[in-house]
């Protein structure tokens, strides 16, 4: 297991001396000497725990617990203030900025240790937690959930530099038939299978692969426009046709096969990210609806100027569909 890292800030280098000596043996430890340099420390290496002096001069151990509680790459990060005054009142202080815990010096190695390790585990376990909950347990890609908040931040990114952004959904065709003929359980090896293939064709691109719901799946491709996204559609498609699972209830070929729709445009300011998803699934109804196995693919637009919020959606060239032999 990766070793936990620990920064200890402390004005006073005898100090850091002694909490270092304590725990170097389990951790990975850093260090700073003022309040800035903790702040900068912090965000270069984000740190599993923080060691927090509260009595410094300049900026004092409050002022930095205040200042990472409001980043929202560490907020999450546990503090832990040491301080000399065994003062209730400058406890309750650092408690209610967020601090998890409190230790007065001189430092008890044994009790630092204990705390430390106990704070430790319990930030292990919740970070495992956050991690389960946007993970699909079956196929190990990102959930729906992660699927979304991957968008709302890519497509608010994007937005500054009014950069390209591809979304493909893709469904298993005839796939209720596939479990009618072959069992929930080798259904469930399918799903696993394809949500692999999905995942090495997306990896050489840079994306994000999800499993939207059942037998949908979803990537998320920033910086990526029509035709490139096009490109890892087919890469895909060839992925999962490469695995040649047999479907004897398909009548569009004797394999598994995909229906996929892809869906692209600019990011600009105000567009909501579940356009894409919308326009994505209307591809891959069409991919559907023209006969299964194949990619649609369409490059959107919309206007959006502060007085036409609800400007409509119109397509900006034809259809791109492309048939696949089974
Ligand atoms: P189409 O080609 O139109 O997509 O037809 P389909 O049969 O794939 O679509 P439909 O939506 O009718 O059926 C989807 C099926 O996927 C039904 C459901 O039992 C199955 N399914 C959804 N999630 C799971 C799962 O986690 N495991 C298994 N084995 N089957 C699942
Ligand atoms: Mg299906
Ligand atoms: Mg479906």
């Amino acid at each position: 297991m990766k070793r936990a890292v620990i920064l200890i800030v402390d004005d006073e280098i005898s100090n850091i001396e002694i909490m270092n000596a304590t725990l170097e043996d389990a951790y990975e430890v850093c260090f700073a000497t003022s309040g800035e340099e903790a702040i900068a420390v912090a965000r270069t290496v984000l740190p599993d725990l923080i060691l927090l002096d509260v009595m410094m001069p300049e900026i004092d151990g409050y002022e930095v617990c205040r200042t990472l509680k409001e980043d929202r790459l560490l907020a999450d990060v546990p503090i832990i203030f040491t301080t000399g005054l065994d003062d209730q009142e400058a406890e309750a202080r650092g408690l209610s900025l967020g601090a998890i815990d409190y230790v007065t010096k001189p430092i008890q190695p044994v009790t630092l240790r204990a705390r430390v390790r106990n704070h430790i585990e319990l930030k292990r376990l919740r970070d495992q937690l956050a991690e389960m909950a946007v993970t699909d347990a079956l196929t190990g890609l990102s959930n729906r959930r992660r699927l979304e908040q991957t968008l709302d931040v890519e497509t608010a990114r994007l937005a500054h530099t009014g950069d390209w952004l591809s979304v493909i959904m893709l469904d298993i065709d005839f796939f209720k038939l596939f479990n009618d003929t072959y069992g929930h359980p080798a259904g469930d090896r399918c799903i696993a299978m394809i949500a692999a293939a999905l995942n090495r064709a997306v990896c050489r691109a840079t994306g994000l692969t999800a499993r939207y719901g059942g037998e949908e799946f979803a990537c998320v491709l920033p910086g990526t426009d029509a035709d490139a996204a096009m490109m890892v559609a087919k890469d895909i498609h060839a992925q999962i046709q490469s695995l040649r699972i047999p479907h004897q209830g398909s009548t569009v070929s004797s394999c598994v096969t995909v229906s996929l729709g892809v869906a692209t445009a600019r990011c600009l300011p105000g567009m909501a990210a579940d356009l894409w998803i919308a326009h994505a699934d209307r591809q891959l109804y069409l991919s559907k609806s023209g006969g299964r196995n194949r990619i649609v693919g369409q490059n959107f637009s919309i206007g959006t100027s502060a007085s036409d919020p609800g400007a409509s959606i119109y397509p900006l060239n034809s259809t791109e569909m492309i048939q696949r032999a089974g």
